[in-house]
C-alpha cells in the first residue's frame, strides 16, 4: 500500500504512521510515541485547516470528509484511489458485434444504502425486519449520482446508462448493448450510515456482522455454494453523538475480538 502512495501526500505520510506504529508494537523497542502522535497529529491537522480548508484549526470534523479528501487527491494516481473506493465500469456489444468497455468516471468511497434496495429486499424477506448486510449487498444494484432515467427509482443503476457510440473506427453505430457491470472493491470498504435511507422504513435496522461477503458474480445463484466471494472483515466504526464522533475499532485480545473505543485527540483551540 505505502509504495503505491506518493511521497509526502497526506495519505502517505497518514499510512506511514501506521506502519511505523506496527513497527513498533511488534518490535516492542522504545519509541518516542508522543513525538510520534504529536506528528501525525499535526500533519492530519494542517491537510484539513490548510490544504483541504475543511475546518478551522481545532476542530477536525468527521474523518469520513476529510479521508475522502486525502484520497482524492490530485497526486494520488487512479491505482491508489482504487484502493480506497468503488468503480463500476461498463461493458458494451454494438450491433456489429464490437466489444468495448468504459470505466466509470465516478469513484465511489462508500456503499450507499439506497431507499428502493431496502424496499426490494423487504418485499423478497417480508418476515423479516433486520436486514443483513451480506444479504443485502447480493442483490445490490449498482448505481452513479444522479437521477435515473424514467421508471428506474432511484439514482441512476449502472445497467441503464444511455447507450453510447461504438469507438470502433467508422463503426460509430448505436445504440449499444450493455452486456455486464463490473465492479471494482476497494482493499478499504465503507458504508455510509443508513439512516437517511431507513427514514421511511420504521423499526427496520441493518445488522452488520463481522464478516461480510461479496459473491464475485452477482445474478448468480445465492444458495449456490461454489459461488466464489470476495469477504470484508469488519474493523471499526465511526459513530457520531452530541456533535462529536468517536470509533469503535475491533482488536484481538487474548484470543477473541474486543471493542476498543476511540475518542478523538483533543487539542485546545488556541494552540
Ligand atoms: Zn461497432
Amino acid at each position: 500500500m505505502l509504495a503505491a502512495l506518493p511521497p509526502g501526500t497526506t495519505l502517505q505520510q497518514i499510512f506511514s504512521h501506521y506502519w511505523s506504529q506496527i513497527e513498533w508494537m511488534e518490535s516492542g523497542k522504545p519509541c518516542n510515541a508522543k513525538a510520534m502522535f504529536e506528528n501525525i497529529q499535526e500533519i492530519v491537522r494542517h491537510a484539513i485547516s490548510k490544504i483541504y480548508q475543511l475546518h478551522d484549526i481545532g476542530d477536525f470534523g468527521c474523518s469520513r470528509t476529510w479521508m475522502n479528501r486525502t484520497v482524492m487527491d490530485d497526486k494520488v494516481p487512479l491505482s491508489a484511489k482504487l484502493y480506497f473506493f468503488m468503480q463500476h465500469t461498463s461493458h458494451w456489444k454494438c450491433q456489429h458485434g464490437h466489444e468495448f468497455s468504459l470505466p466509470g468516471t465516478q469513484l465511489h468511497p462508500a456503499v450507499k444504502f439506497e431507499q428502493w434496495d431496502i424496499q426490494k429486499f423487504l418485499t423478497l424477506h417480508s418476515k423479516s425486519k433486520v436486514i443483513d448486510l451480506s444479504e443485502y449487498i447480493r442483490d445490490i444494484i449498482p448505481r452513479n449520482s444522479g437521477n435515473g432515467p424514467a421508471g428506474a427509482r432511484g439514482s441512476v443503476p449502472v445497467h441503464l446508462e444511455p447507450p453510447v457510440l461504438c469507438p470502433y473506427s467508422s463503426c460509430n453505430s448505436v445504440p449499444s448493448e450493455m452486456t455486464h457491470v463490473y465492479t471494482s472493491w476497494p482493499r478499504f470498504l465503507n458504508f455510509s450510515p443508513p439512516e437517511d435511507a431507513l427514514a421511511n422504513f420504521p423499526g427496520v435496522s441493518i445488522h452488520m456482522s463481522h464478516n461480510i461477503k461479496i459473491p464475485l458474480t452477482f445474478g448468480a445463484d445465492p444458495e449456490l455454494e461454489s459461488t466464489p466471494c470476495i469477504t470484508y472483515q469488519l474493523v471499526g466504526r465511526s459513530v457520531f453523538h452530541k456533535s462529536h464522533y468517536t470509533t469503535d475499532i475491533l482488536i484481538p485480545y487474548e484470543g477473541e475480538m474486543q471493542t476498543y473505543h476511540y475518542d478523538d485527540m483533543r487539542i485546545p483551540k488556541n494552540k
